[in-house]
């Protein structure tokens, strides 16, 4: 009887916190676009005689991560040296956490969907631990030359680290993907996938179905998509099955392979290196952090509502699943939805505005969310249909034109002369008028034909350019008459 194989899969997932600065000096945090190595300081250079100041920030935003992803926060931790060497490394050795790290012992619950966002199934992915540490530079090669930027040397960063719970590259994928979503959620890391904000390492293996031993993995480097995640441990599973195949059991010995994106395959780096091999070390210019229970409960009563409650939140709201993953997945739209939900308190009118109006905009417009109108001039919107400047049908114009342009509502209402007439003697004119222009429909109207003061509305507003307030229009008729 062939024996049967299941696939054990671990993540190491770094993650950029969205701090102003960087890890250890004041060097601005957000070096995307910016010249190469303008960003930089003796610090964060690894100059001799300089010494790192643990920023603040950085660790007030990966304890809430850790307390997000139910982790225990050690409440004595240090930062460690770790040392490797490579010309985007300027110190000669990472200031991470090692044998202490900031965090252990969390789970993260995560929801496999189909298609129209159906959960179809519910898992579970213990992690390992979640540490600080400082990012290095970029290498950039050009023909037989290679440059360095050293602008994201000293960016601070999470890693995370998962136990061997994900059993094939689709739970692995589901799983970051809620990671990153918690990670959003608290405002720890922006996670943006593009910009590199959030990588993967896997470590894959296989084993027999029944035994418990972990047999030696396949660490796959630098994973910075789903598709090249998912891709990866598909391809490196297979070859790991074929091996398995010929020699009738696992590989002798851990290795570390690298992702090749256009060859569609992995590619032997080097045998694993273990820890001994980075000669961890106390780092000697940090003292240790210590957290008392009472700071640690003073972060968790902090804790913003998770995604998945929130997903329950929006379906509550009468939002479709689909929706609901919309907005949990971009965090700019959900801030709109959110504040225009938190002003007119009406699910349906506010999906209407977001989910239907402007993101309809948006994608006539061939624009995306980051492009979107910021949540305070959707609320300034909000604010002219309901002080009844425009009326709800010119908002959605106004809507239109606000993505089209930039511009703001107050701009557009104004170059467009797009004001309600509700000034009562403006429109107390505008009625007289309609009374001595409509004598039938008078008539008719104080004959008992309701229908007839319609037909006066319906002038006036034709009169007015469709600018008068009909609500005003209608009082201002009725008392008159
Ligand atoms: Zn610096
Ligand atoms: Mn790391």
């Amino acid at each position: 009887m062939p024996i049967e194989l299941e696939t054990i899969i671990g993540l190491e997932v770094h993650a950029q916190m969205s701090t102003k600065t960087k890890m250890f000096c004041s060097c601005d945090n957000d070096a995307f676009g910016k010249a190469p190595n303008t960003t930089v300081c003796p610090i964060c250079m690894g100059h001799p005689g300089t010494l790192p100041v643990p920023n603040e920030e950085a660790i007030n935003k990966a304890i809430m991560a850790s307390l997000a992803i139910k982790c225990e926060i050690g409440e004595q931790n240090h930062f460690d040296r770790k040392h490797y060497f490579y010309p985007d490394l300027p110190a000669g050795f990472q200031i991470s956490q090692y044998d202490f790290p900031l965090a252990e012992r969390g789970t993260v619950t995560y929801d496999q969907t189909d298609s129209s966002g159906k959960i179809i199934a519910t898992k579970v992915c213990k992690i390992t631990r979640l540490h600080m540490e400082n990012d290095a530079g970029k290498l950039m090669h050009r023909g037989t030359t290679s440059l360095v930027d050293y602008n994201r040397a000293g960016t601070p960063l999470m890693e995370i680290v998962t136990e061997p719970d994900l059993r094939n590259a689709e739970e692995a994928v589901a799983f970051v993907q809620e990671l990153r979503r918690i990670l959003i959620a608290v405002n720890a890391s922006e996670a943006d996938m593009f910009k590199g904000m959030m990588r993967f390492d896997a470590s894959i293996s296989l084993r027999e179905v029944g035994t418990e031993k972990l047999n030696p993995r396949s660490e796959i480097k630098n994973l910075n998509s789903y598709k090249s995640l998912e891709r990866a441990l598909k391809y490196e599973e297979r070859r790991l099955r074929k091996l398995w195949d010929k020699d009738g059991g696992p590989p002798p010995n851990d290795i570390t392979v690298g992702w090749v994106d256009d060859e569609e395959k992995t590619k032997m780096l080097r045998n694993k290196e273990t820890a001994d091999d980075y000669r961890y070390f106390p780092e000697p210019d940090i003292p240790p952090l210590r957290f008392s229970k009472e700071e640690v409960s003073a972060f968790a009563k902090e804790l913003p509502t998770l995604p998945r409650e929130q997903r329950e939140e929006y379906l509550k709201l009468g939002i479709d699943e689909k929706q609901a993953m919309q907005l949990i997945d971009q965090p700019k739209l959900r801030v709109i939805f959110d504040s225009v939900y938190k002003k007119t308190n009406d699910a349906k009118r506010t999906s209407s505005i977001v989910l239907t109006q402007l993101l309809g905009f948006l994608n006539s417009e061939e624009k995306n969310i980051e492009q979107a109108p910021e949540a305070n001039m959707i609320l300034e919107l909000l604010e002219c249909i309901d002080s009844g400047t425009i009326s709800a049908n010119a908002g959605k114009e106004v809507l239109g034109k606000m993505v089209q342009t930039g511009k703001t509502p107050k701009e557009i209402i104004k170059d467009e002369g797009m004001q309600q007439i509700s000034d009562d003697s403006a429109i107390e004119e505008l009625v007289q008028k309609a009374i001595e222009a409509n004598p039938k429909a008078i008539e008719s109207f104080k004959s008992g034909k309701e229908a007839a003061l319609g037909a006066i509305v319906g002038w006036v507003m034709k009169e007015s350019k469709g600018q008068a307030n009909p609500a005003k229009v209608n009082e201002i008729l009725r008392n008159k008459l």
